[in-house]
């Protein structure tokens, strides 16, 4: 399977106290007020890149210890995402954070069954706390055993 992605770097900050492997997908269908990734909402701001090439990215960076989905909005392409999610956790067993722009209730289980960490909900000008997450109606949701805590 294809999917467009903007871009893949080692990031610091994604994932608190983690060194995570940051993929931007591009595209955004939500089009928050006050967006600083407005480059990314047409989709063909970014390259069609396979699973492999993107696995490969994973392969590349022995050092990450996360991966984070984020974009852009990485539900957009829901099918690319969870088969990238499934692939992740089963060969290379490590935990996935999403940013996404859409509630946690309406995700479906087949995604979130292979995520660790979602940060959650339309970015919000009028709310900015220029903290993480970025305004204060976003939630973060963190998979501890089988449950979901907020
Ligand atoms: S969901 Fe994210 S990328 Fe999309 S408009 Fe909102 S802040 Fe921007």
């Amino acid at each position: 399977m294809q999917g467009y992605v903007a871009r893949i770097f080692t990031s610091f900050i994604d994932v608190p106290d983690k060194i995570s492997l940051a993929i931007f997908f591009s595209g955004c269908s939500i089009r928050c007020k006050g967006c600083h990734n407005k480059e990314l909402w047409n989709v063909k701001s970014g390259s069609l890149m396979s699973e492999e090439e993107v696995l490969e990215k994973i392969k590349a960076n022995p050092l990450v210890d996360y991966v984070a989905f984020m974009g852009g909005e990485p539900t957009d392409q829901m099918k690319f995402l969870i088969q990238l999610c499934k692939r992740i956790k089963k060969e290379f067993n490590l935990p996935v954070a999403m940013y996404t722009g859409r509630e946690f209730e309406i995700l479906p289980e087949d995604l979130i069954n292979n995520l660790d960490l979602i940060i959650c909900g339309p970015y919000k000008k009028e709310l900015h706390v220029g903290g993480w997450p970025a305004s204060s109606n976003q939630r973060i949701f963190r998979k501890r055993g089988e449950q979901w805590q907020c």
